[in-house]
């Protein structure tokens, strides 16, 4: 968990394939719902695109599905969700049905004004979802994929007018979750204003420290 921005879904790419981890990204699957014109897609859409948040019953059930494509003896990473208190206990009570729990969450921290100059500058590839920054991590040739070669665009919901939203809904919804997992023990700061690769590092220390990966 984090505000927008902050590298959670950079970090989750690297994760996955570091550690073996399958990712899912509430964000990304929302995205693809709303491009292929799916039913859940028609639903989300609106939020998604002023910067509010999904309902909690739409995303709990889309996120639901996606854990149960993970084999049981794979390890998973959830990207961006839950992101509401009761979506964590939708989460909590999905997964002890299904005897799975989580081990860890993660809170990238960074300041607002930092979070807003990386949300601007941000592009993402459309084929491969990599994320790029014009100002701090630019692709080699400029609007083109460095894995893929594909086309790179700025998210609809990057403009500055919806990040202030996207901050607020944070704020508002998703920062409660700090005590959530806090008082479950579970909780690990993550201090996200230092380069993708020394984030990476500490978080891979959080995951081995965890004695599974
Ligand atoms: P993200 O890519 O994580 O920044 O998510 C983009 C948008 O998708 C958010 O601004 C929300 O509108 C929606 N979204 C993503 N995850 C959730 C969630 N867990 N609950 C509700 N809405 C979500």
């Amino acid at each position: 968990m984090g505000p927008p921005g902050t590298g959670k879904g950079t970090q989750a790419t690297r994760l996955s394939a570091a550690h073996g981890l399958r990712a899912i990204s509430s964000g990304d699957t929302l995205r693809n719902e709303i491009h292929e014109n799916t039913d859940i897609g028609r639903r989300a859409r609106p939020f998604v695109e002023s910067g509010g948040l999904v309902p909690d019953e739409v995303i709990t059930e889309v996120m639901l599905a996606g854990i149960d494509r993970i084999p049981d003896d794979a390890g998973f990473l959830l990207d961006g969700f839950p992101r509401t208190v009761p979506q964590a206990e939708a989460l909590d009570a999905g997964l002890t049905a299904r005897g799975r729990k989580l081990d860890a969450v993660l809170d990238f921290q960074l300041d607002d004004q930092a979070i807003v100059d990386r949300i601007v500058s941000r592009l993402v590839c459309k084929k491969c979802g990599r994320t790029y920054n014009t100002r701090f991590h630019p692709p080699t040739s400029p609007g083109q994929c460095d894995n893929c070669g594909s086309e790179l665009s700025q998210r609809a919901d990057d403009s500055e007018a919806v990040v202030q939203t996207r901050l607020k809904t944070y704020r508002e919804q998703t920062a409660p979750l700090i005590g959530y997992y806090g008082e479950r023990g579970i909780l690990r700061g993550v201090d996200a204003s230092s380069s993708a690769d020394v984030v990476e590092r500490e978080i891979s220390a959080i995951v081995r420290s965890l004695g599974k990966r």
